[in-house]
């Protein structure tokens, strides 16, 4: 071990630490330092995460009741962390036609949940008015209800395939009934990343454009990012500097969610392209880390669908203020191999909070809230 660097490494985070809690803003470069600390450094970051996280939004978690429809699982591109596309033919490849759709919203009601969070496989057939369609059906079953879905890859795709510009598609399913739209598909915000791990999709350059001008209609979204696979630390910090420079200009970001990457049944892992997602140690440095990199957002979730509800408390001291959601119905992240992903029920996140002095409150998708748990 070499402890001279250590301990200058020790140092350099230590003033890092002072400086950002003193109110600089963390470049790249020292992000990169702060995502690789360890040990007892590790731990003073998770710390200075945590007092900012109490500055900025005091002792409240919140959680959003929500359901999840997936409409299909039909998909055209093959990203390689996906676990959940299906092709042509295979068995299990579904599509919910409208009766389907209507029927699961009947059921999402009956748990009083705000939010429908809808994304889907690319189907081959779908055009922008499949999307149109979907959201109008989801709008008039459930008119209260806040429709939370597309990303931006789900646009270009839709926008592409009837040859209108994706702002004109944006501004048609605002009209539909959308409400804000999911800001996945972002995975890393870095092309030669994207290259390899998704080449099909949007690049980042897109991402960022369709994600600005749906702001600029006043739709709003949420920001993520997947990580664990072959991203280095580097990669993640300029995903954050996109992520804050798109919020410094539009405000629209909700939330920011780190997305542990489920390795399991992805044919990136499968094929030894990527490793074995992150570590437990990781995971906490990434919502530290964006607690303190995003010092425009309010909201850093932790995602208990990704990582567990046991790593997700220990995120809430690490940075996190919010559960995410009740999450009926969750397919995406279980296809890839993540288990328990299906609900989390608000009094076992009421247990995890009160266990580490803090207090549940039910939210709404746009962060209101609705009552004290
Ligand atoms: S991540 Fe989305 S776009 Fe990529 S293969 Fe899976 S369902 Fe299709």
């Amino acid at each position: 071990m070499d402890t001279g660097n250590n301990n200058t490494r020790s140092k350099e985070i230590r003033t890092i630490i002072s400086q950002v809690l003193s109110g600089h803003r963390l470049t790249e470069d020292e992000a990169v330092l702060l995502l690789q600390s360890r040990n007892r450094d590790m731990m003073e970051v998770l710390a200075a995460a945590d007092q900012v996280r109490e500055e900025k939004v005091g002792d409240r978690v919140t959680y959003v009741r929500n359901y999840n429809i997936n409409i299909t699982n039909y998909c055209v591109n093959s990203c390689g962390f996906c676990g959940f596309s299906r092709k042509e033919h295979d068995d299990d490849l579904y599509y919910y036609p409208f009766e389907t759709i209507e029927a699961k919203v009947k059921k999402a009601l009956k748990h009083d949940i705000t939010e429908i969070c809808s994304v889907s496989g690319l189907h081959p057939d779908f055009n922008a008015q499949s999307y149109l369609d979907i959201i109008t059906h989801i709008h008039h079953a459930a008119p209260s209800v806040h429709i939370h879905a597309s990303n931006p890859m789900e646009v270009a795709y839709g926008a592409g395939k009837s040859g209108i510009p994706t702002i004109e598609m944006l501004s048609l399913m605002k009209e539909a009934g959308l409400g804000t739209l999911c800001g996945t598909a972002a995975e890393i915000l870095v092309d030669e990343v994207r290259k390899i791990i998704c080449p099909q999709k949007v690049d980042t350059q897109t991402w960022e454009r369709i994600i600005r001008e749906a702001h600029r209609l006043g739709i709003r979204s949420t920001a993520t990012i997947m990580f664990g696979h072959i991203e280095s630390v580097r990669d993640r910090a300029r995903h954050l500097e996109v992520i804050r420079n798109i919020q410094d200009d539009t405000k629209g970001f909700t939330e920011f969610v780190p997305l542990s990457y489920i390795h399991y049944n992805s044919p990136l892992y499968l094929n030894g392209i990527a490793r074995a997602g992150a570590t437990g140690s990781e995971d906490l440095l990434m919502t530290a880390v964006s607690r303190l990199y995003l010092d425009n957002f309010d909201n850093i979730q932790a995602s208990w669908v990704k990582t567990g509800t046991k790593m997700a408390q220990i995120s809430l001291i690490a940075g996190a203020n919010d559960l995410s959601g009740t999450m009926y119905e969750e397919s995406i992240s279980k296809t890839a191999g993540a288990m328990n992903t299906d609900y989390l029920d608000p009094k076992e996140m009421k247990r995890i909070c009160e266990d580490i002095g803090r207090t549940l409150y039910q939210r709404t998708t746009l962060y209101e809230i609705v009552k004290k748990e």
